[in-house]
């Protein structure tokens, strides 16, 4: 993810990121380990899920915080240093809404799903198209290179 998205979430919701907790150094900085299309996901469920815990005694003074965001067999992750059924609900949620929504550009709808070629992504058909093409002129390029480093024969 972008710096200047990740700046915005840790910013907007800084008793829900670690890193701006100087007791927890081993998560400083923290890192969203998706792509951007899942941003407005993100954002949504940190919203949610900072009003889940402030109105939520059994949660007071916990000190409860994100541990881990990121993009696994496709689909997003979000794990917490504490759960309770509600939070449970609304992570669970926002992951079956990654699976509709491209990781690359956000956008959801038809013609987002699952794509894999070794690597499952969530993933819409431009996206797909686009990055197929930057890796056919990758391998391209990488032969073009090799042709001129042999030996002539
Ligand atoms: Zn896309």
């Amino acid at each position: 993810m972008r710096d200047e998205l990740r700046v915005k979430l840790l910013e907007d919701f800084p008793d829900l990121y670690p890193n701006r907790d100087p007791s927890i150094t081993d998560y400083a900085p923290f890192q969203f380990e998706c792509a951007d299309g899942w941003y407005n996901i993100i954002y949504r469920l940190s919203y949610q899920l900072a009003s889940i815990i402030a109105n939520d005694e059994s949660l007071a003074g916990k000190n409860v915080k994100v541990f881990q965001v990121k993009e696994k067999f496709g689909t997003m992750r979000f794990y917490m240093s504490r759960y309770t059924n509600e939070v449970h609900e609304a992570i669970a949620k926002a992951q079956e809404e990654s699976a509709k929504t491209c990781e690359t550009c956000g956008v959801d709808g038809d013609g987002v799903g699952l794509k894999t070629d070794g690597w499952v992504r969530t993933i819409c058909e431009e996206c797909e198209v686009e990055r197929k093409g930057k890796e056919e002129e990758r391998k391209r390029q990488w032969l073009m290179r090799r042709k001129q480093t042999e030996p002539a024969a």
